[in-house]
């Protein structure tokens, strides 16, 4: 049959969409499904379209829909069209039905809800499976008058024989028997028109050529080739990605750790080494773990997509991203610092851009995310709490007796010559090695002796990068009042 409503004017080639349901966050799995659809198009200098599809107005929300466009503008997925929303489309399913209707691909259906319990009632009893037996269809009720006061429902008029059968990009060939499908209700009887319903139109529409989405809409695949085709359409080529599970093979959800795209932005992970990671659940290119977005749109032809659910692996994450934060410009960790101390509402006048970069450079290499460079600033920012029994423990095996003058000796020259006096400046790192080597020199004590009690004390961490460097980053009058209540506290204990 010739088409009936196919938009002709959209362009050929390779256009895919993301099309999800504002009910919530940006699940990491529509991320991925999204990443895959985006690099798909990308792949082959097709299309990206983006929709919202909030038919479902009890549960669409414009905070999720907002939730979505900030999380696809986080992972720096740009759409060429859209975002398109369904519920301004409404007129352009009515006018599809109506033609629908005309053409006799669709049918009123006046049964009530309880005629329908009672059919399906009637044929479990007979031991058939449960389905909607076409009697409105208009040859199985000719002269049979509606009954009063019900409005209809819209019924697609689904094929009776054969088979649906797709080549699925991910599953492989998939056959469904028109015996198994009813005829779909495209209308409710309020006039509005369903899910899977609006799903074709706008595929059709969109000129979508490759439906990339998750395993969990297959059943409704048979349901919208049926519809597709009826319309004249030329179906799309599908492809349905397995579930992302959690690390125990569970569904994922909130108890194994961030599942939304805000959660991994609020917990320190860098978009792009969440899109590097997203890239190898569910598809492998070798035994490539790292790469860049380029390298992903240049290898991603939706080959080598994965038959089985895959697990998030937040370790692995973690180290994806502490490779990309190696990678990463001082100004971007300059930034994403100073947005992390704000939700902290933490800051001091001394620890400005200038220490805050000493900062980074000195701790990058060591980060897995980057709330760890917060709570580096942390140390530097807050006085340890030397009650915490970490810290108390640390200390206490740390600090030996014949360490105590030592530090005493380092604490005098700081108070005298940094403190007190006008020398704040020449507590360099460097200065502050000649210092350290002179006292440790004076009491014959190893450097860990002094250097790991004032990383304590300074920081609350018994490891820390070069303590000379970190320590110069604090004013000298902090770095003392924190080695003096050291001290306090230490022949506070002692005594
Ligand atoms: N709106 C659907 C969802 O969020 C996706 C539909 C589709 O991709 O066809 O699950």
């Amino acid at each position: 049959m010739a088409s009936v409503v196919v938009n002709q004017s959209i362009s050929s080639g390779i256009r895919t969409r993301f099309a999800p349901s504002p009910t919530g966050f940006l699940h990491i799995g529509g991320a991925r499904t999204a990443l895959f659809a985006w690099a798909f198009a990308r792949h082959f200098g097709g299309q990206f379209v983006l929709r919202i599809e909030d038919t479902d107005v009890e549960r669409s929300t414009p905070e999720a829909t907002q939730a979505i466009l900030d999380g696809m503008t986080w992972l720096n997925l740009q759409a060429d069209e859209g975002p398109f929303f369904q519920t301004k489309r409404m007129d352009r399913y009515r006018e599809v039905i109506a033609i629908m209707l005309d053409k006799g691909l669709a049918y009123r259906c006046w049964a009530s809800p309880e005629e329908l319990d009672e059919m399906r009632e009637s044929q479990r009893e007979q031991g058939l499976k449960p389905r909607y037996d076409g009697r409105w269809r208009p040859e199985q009720s000719p002269g049979k008058s509606p009954p009063p006061n019900v409005s209809p429902v819209i019924r697609f008029r689904n094929p009776d024989d054969g088979s649906v059968v797709w080549k699925d990009m991910v599953k492989g060939t998939i056959s469904i028997a028109n015996s198994e499908l009813d005829d779909l209700i495209i209308a409710r009887s309020d006039g509005t028109p369903t899910y899977n319903f609006c799903v074709v139109v706008d595929d059709l529409d969109m000129g979508i050529s490759h439906v990339i989405r998750g395993d969990d809409h297959v059943n409704n695949t048979p349901r919208q080739i049926n519809i597709l085709r009826a319309l004249g359409g030329q179906e799309p080529v599908y492809g349905h990605l397995p579930m992302i599970h959690g690390p125990d093979g569970q569904k994922l959800s909130k108890r194994h750790g961030a599942v939304s795209v805000t959660e991994f932005d609020r917990q320190g992970f860098i978009p792009e080494a969440v899109v590097n990671y997203l890239a190898r659940l569910g598809w492998s290119h070798g035994d490539d773990e790292l790469f860049s977005r380029e390298d992903f749109i240049a290898w991603f032809d939706g080959s080598s997509l994965s038959h089985s659910p895959s697990q998030l692996d937040y370790d692995k994450l973690r180290w994806v991203n502490q490779h990309y934060i190696k990678q990463a410009s001082e100004a971007y960790l300059l930034a994403e610092l100073q947005r992390r101390l704000a939700w902290r509402s933490l800051h001091a006048k001394w620890f400005g851009d200038d220490a805050a970069m000493v900062m980074i450079a000195l701790v990058r290499d060591r980060l897995n995310t980057l709330e760890d460079l917060a709570d580096w600033a942390c140390s530097l920012l807050l006085a340890p709490n030397l009650e915490d029994p970490v810290i108390a423990q640390g200390i206490g095996q740390a600090l030996k007796p014949e360490a105590v003058p030592a530090v005493e000796a380092f604490l005098g020259k700081l108070k005298t010559e940094a403190v007190t006096g006008d020398q704040s400046l020449a507590w360099t790192a460097d200065h502050i090695a000649q210092e350290i080597k002179r006292v440790i020199g004076l009491h014959a004590i190893k450097m860990p002796q002094l250097a790991i009690p004032l990383r304590w004390w300074c920081f609350g961490r018994g490891q820390t990068p070069a303590v000379d460097a970190m320590l110069s980053i604090l004013p000298p009058s902090v770095m003392a009042e924190r080695i003096e209540a050291g001290l306090n506290h230490y022949r506070g204990a002692g005594s």
